[in-house]
C-alpha cells in the first residue's frame, strides 16, 4: 500500500520510512508531483496538520497523512506552540532568534516547565464504504526550559528543552536518545499502530 506524507523534509521521511518498515511504501510531497508549499494558517497544531492533510486528499485523492510540531511553555500561557518556526517574526526558522525570544520572555520566571507536541492527522478512504475518514494522534514529551543554550546536536529549540528524567538537552543527548524519547517518535508510534490497523482491516 502507499501512503503520501504531506512534507519535503528528508529527516521526518527517514525516521517514518525507518519505524513503518516494509509495512507500506511512503511519498514524500515531491513525489507525488506537489511542489505548493501548503500555508499552515491554522491556529492549533490540529488545525495545520488537517490543512496540509485535506489539501493532499482534496487536489490528489490518496490516503494521506501529515505533521505539525509546537513547543508549548507553561509559563508563557503554551507560546511558541503553533508558532515555534516564527515565533521571532520574519519567514520563519531562525532557531537563533526564536531560542533569544523563549529565554527573553522567561528572563526572571521560575516555572520552566515546557512540553513539545507533535500532532498527526491522517486520512484515508474507508475500505468498505469509500468514505473519507479522519483521525488525529500526538505525541508528547514534558521537559523544561534552560537559562542559556547548552549543546549542538538536533535543531529547533533542542539547545534550551531539557527532557523530563534527564540532566541533559536535547541538543547535548544527541539524536540517538532523542529518537527514542520525542514527541515525533511517540506521534509516529501511535500513528503507525493506527496504519497496520487500516493496512489489516
Ligand atoms: P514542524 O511542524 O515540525 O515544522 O516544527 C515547527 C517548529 O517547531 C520548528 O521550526 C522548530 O522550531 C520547532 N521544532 C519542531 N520539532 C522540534 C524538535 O524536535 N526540536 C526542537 N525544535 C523543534
Amino acid at each position: 500500500m502507499k501512503i503520501v506524507f504531506a512534507t519535503n523534509n528528508n529527516h521526518k521521511l527517514s525516521e517514518i520510512r525507518d519505524i513503518l518498515n516494509e509495512a507500506c511504501e511512503v511519498k514524500s510531497l515531491k513525489e507525488i508531483g506537489c511542489d505548493v508549499d501548503i500555508p499552515e494558517t491554522g491556529t492549533t497544531l490540529e488545525e495545520n496538520a488537517l490543512i496540509k492533510a485535506n489539501y493532499v486528499w482534496d487536489h490528489f485523492h490518496t490516503n494521506v497523512f501529515a505533521d505539525d510540531t509546537g513547543l508549548e511553555v507553561e509559563a508563557l500561557n503554551g507560546e511558541p506552540g503553533v508558532y515555534s518556526a516564527r515565533y521571532a517574526g520574519g519567514e520563519g526558522h531562525d532557531s537563533e532568534a526564536n531560542i533569544q525570544k523563549v529565554l527573553k520572555n522567561l528572563e526572571g520566571i521560575e516555572n520552566r516547565k515546557a512540553r513539545f507536541r507533535t500532532v498527526i492527522a491522517f486520512i484515508r478512504k474507508n475500505k468498505v464504504t469509500g468514505e473519507k475518514e479522519v483521525s488525529l494522534v500526538e505525541g508528547i514529551v514534558n521537559g523544561s526550559i534552560t537559562t542559556h543554550k547548552r549543546g549542538t546536536a538536533g535543531f529547533g529549540y533542542d539547545a534550551i528543552f531539557i527532557p523530563e528524567g534527564y540532566d541533559q538537552t536535547f541538543g547535548e543527548l544527541g539524536m540517538d536518545i532523542k529518537n527514542e524519547i520525542s514527541h515525533r517518535a511517540r506521534a509516529v508510534k501511535n500513528f503507525a499502530k493506527e496504519l497496520e490497523d487500516y493496512i489489516k482491516e
